[in-house]
């Protein structure tokens, strides 16, 4: 019998967990933290032995694969140990994706991969079986075990990636490529980028490679480090012959002398950064023959995603916007970018070195007042104190959205984008949007 060792108890070790028990494997869970409640039951209720608080090297160490949860860093010392004896470490889509033959489809990016995964699974399950997993909802691995789709959309970061040998999507999507998470890539942007781009490595010309053709870090490292599957860009800049671009206002999507036209306007989610993602998604969708009228309509009646750009309430003609998921600049850049009315932004939080330079353009446009949320608000405060006439500061929420519903005037958007993480005052993006809905709802 062959162990299985999984660090880290969350959705995915779980998820892996279960899928090796139900494939023969003698599986073992550490966690260094703890293990929440639920996912000990699971564990427990399907006799898989575990330990949380600590890891135990000789319970480890005598695998024979090992399965690395995405949080964990490579510099874990344990990590490092393992990697030193030769033991295999494969990610929950490398280890899953060995026992289902279903069509697979991976999106990847800096940003949008929620919302274009939902909004892929979202058309794609008008005409077909599919299952949406990967960094949503209920693990990949567990879902093979429970109920295997014949298709899957996968939403993957670039640590599921990390720790891929052999995982072939047939279909793989790159949204764009801005530097994030680069502490865990030795600050290295080439790093980052590489590791991205190993969604497409087992490739071949019979897969499909769907990417920004806008991007100019994709399309510059496209020069020079080749894919061999088929290309299928997306531009809203110039015209694409096998691919998606934008002609007027309007989504023109051809492949293999197949063309579908859809109007922007009667796009539900709103903003450049959308079409693009629209663009990908029915890219995706033309591809595995999903009908022309089915795409049009799902992506009429998509409802979006909680926490980005959600629409929360309008008072006073007055429309809030919660776009907590706005964790880098470069998510803000797209939300300021949509801003068709004067806008009150409260943007904040822990800074990952931001560059802010960026937004400057549209802040000088749009915004009327800043309100700045976090703990340390200096750098906001250098960056943008010239720019606005009202900029203030505070460590509340509820604070925040009572005083930019003084400013906000009627026609106005109050903003929540805040371009940083949440962790200096909130337990989680989650947690902030939700705390920001409340405070709009108790105006
Ligand atoms: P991810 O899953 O990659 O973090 P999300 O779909 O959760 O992406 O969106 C994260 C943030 O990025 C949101 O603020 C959203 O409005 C913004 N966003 C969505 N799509 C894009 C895109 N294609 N380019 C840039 N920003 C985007």
């Amino acid at each position: 019998m062959k162990r299985l060792v999984v660090l880290g108890g969350g959705e995915s070790g779980v998820g892996t967990a279960l899928l090796g028990r139900a494939k023969g494997y003698d599986v073992f869970v550490s966690d260094k933290g703890q293990i929440k409640d639920k996912y000990k039951e699971v564990l427990i209720h399907n006799e898989i032995e575990f330990e949380d608080g600590e890891h135990s090297q000789e319970k480890i160490l005598n695998a024979d694969i090992v399965m690395k949860s995405p949080g964990i860093p490579n510099k874990a010392p344990l990590v490092k140990h393992i990697r030193a004896i030769g033991i295999p470490i494969v990610s929950e889509i490398e280890f899953a994706s060995k026992f289902t033959d279903a069509t697979l489809v991976a999106i990847t990016g800096s940003n949008g991969k929620t919302t274009t995964a939902s909004l892929t699974h979202h058309v794609l399950k008008q005409d077909m079986k599919v299952g949406l997993a990967g960094n949503i909802g209920e693990s990949f691995a567990k879902q093979i075990v429970e109920n295997d789709y014949p298709n899957y959309v996968l939403e993957v970061s670039s640590f599921q990636l990390d720790d891929i040998h052999e995982f072939k999507p047939k279909i793989a999507v790159l949204l764009n490529i801005t530097p994030d998470h680069l502490d865990r890539y030795d600050y290295e942007f080439e790093n980052y980028i590489q590791s991205k781009f190993k969604i497409a490595q087992n490739q071949t010309q019979d897969d499909y490679f769907i990417y920004d053709a806008d991007d100019p870090v994709i399309t510059n490292w496209l020069v020079k480090h080749p894919v061999q599957s088929t290309l299928l860009p997306f531009s809203l800049i110039t015209p694409i012959e096998n691919g998606a671009y934008l002609d007027n206002d309007n989504i023109k999507i051809t492949i293999d002398n197949n063309q579908i036209i859809m109007p922007t306007a009667n796009l539900a989610l709103e903003g450049k950064h959308n079409i693009k993602n629209a663009m990908a998604a029915s890219t995706v969708a033309h591809l595995l023959k999903i009908r022309k009228q089915t795409i049009r309509e799902s992506l009429e009646n998509f409802q979006g995603v909680e926490h980005r750009l959600e629409h929360v309430l309008k008072i006073n003609k007055v429309q809030y916007i919660n776009d907590s998921k706005a964790t880098n600049v470069n998510a803000t850049y797209y939300a300021l970018e949509s801003m068709d009315a004067p806008t009150v932004w409260i943007v904040g939080g822990e800074d990952k070195g931001n560059d802010y330079q960026e937004l400057f353009q549209f802040v000088n446009e749009k915004v009327k007042a800043i309100i700045c949320l976090g703990v340390d608000n200096e750098k906001l405060m250098d960056n943008f104190g010239n720019m606005v006439d009202i900029i203030v500061e505070t460590q509340f929420v509820s604070e925040a959205v009572k005083i930019a519903y003084k400013i906000a005037e009627a026609g106005d958007n109050v903003l929540l984008s805040p371009a940083c993480a949440s962790f200096d005052l909130f337990e989680n993006y989650e947690d902030r949007g939700r705390q920001f809905k409340d405070a709009v709802r108790n105006l």
